[in-house]
């Protein structure tokens, strides 16, 4: 924990709420964006200075790490906050099974087969599990997601499954132009959930890290999921 400082966590947070309340009410959010804290390389006792700065979301990247980590995390209620953890990084089906009990929603999934298995593992579990579709805006070779084009008819497939619920979308746009991918992100979000897929409720629209959270706001995202922003650069220590 040596090269992390309490009190800049607390005045990051601070500024980052700030800043989405100011943008949520310029650009007349219906509601308001939350702030997730994404953990990686950050050692539990350090992220659980985030709760009293009243985050309730944790974004894990890697399952070994998560499980490493997660025994640390305080996740009790507190003041009326329940934690979770939602899982953002990308997901082998072998791997499911180790996060299917403690991870409170999967934003990565980007195929039938994935899909499939987390089904199967949370109707074993007696769980609903909460998803999104990762959506590849950008059409980048090196990223993970699904093509735009193959969304809908993916999530028609997904959503009779019982045990999971489609809660909407999340995307890692190109670190350019991000206008253009957050505005095609919101218009193929609002197409969907148009549609009104039964037992796809389309709440979620998960897309905004360090860099560009505010523009992401801007084009209707519900969570922005910081790390940098929060902790620091972690890489460069
Ligand atoms: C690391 C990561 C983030 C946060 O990125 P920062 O630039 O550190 O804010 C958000 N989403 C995903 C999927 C990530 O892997």
């Amino acid at each position: 924990m040596d090269n992390y400082s309490i009190e800049s966590v607390r005045e990051n947070i601070r500024t980052i709420i700030g800043n989405i309340g100011e943008a949520c009410e310029k650009y007349g959010s219906e509601k308001k964006t939350e702030l997730m804290a994404v953990t990686k390389t950050v050692p539990p006792e350090v992220v659980n200075w985030v709760f009293s700065e009243g985050i309730r979301l944790l974004g894990e990247n890697r399952v070994q790490e998560f499980l490493g980590k997660k025994d640390s995390y305080a996740l009790k209620e507190n003041d009326g906050i329940s934690p979770e953890v939602h899982f953002i990084g990308h997901l082998q089906t072998n791997k499911v099974k180790y996060i299917i009990d403690d991870i409170d929603m999967i934003q990565s999934v980007d195929s039938l087969k994935l899909a499939q298995e987390i089904n199967r593992l949370a109707l074993a579990h007696n769980k609903v599990m909460d998803i999104l579709c990762e959506v590849n805006i950008g059409g980048e070779e090196s990223k993970g997601g699904i093509a735009p084009e193959d969304t809908i008819s993916l999530i028609e497939q997904l959503a009779p499954m019982e045990g999971i619920r489609v809660c909407g979308l999340m995307t890692i746009p190109p670190p350019v132009d991000s206008d253009i991918y957050f505005g095609r992100m919101a218009e193929l979000f609002n197409k969907i959930k148009d549609r009104n897929i039964e037992g796809a409720s389309m709440e979620v629209l998960s897309m905004g890290m360090t860099h560009d959270y505010l523009n992401a706001v801007k084009y209707g995202s519900t969570i922005v999921r910081i790390g940098t922003g929060i902790f620091g650069r972690r890489d460069y220590r």
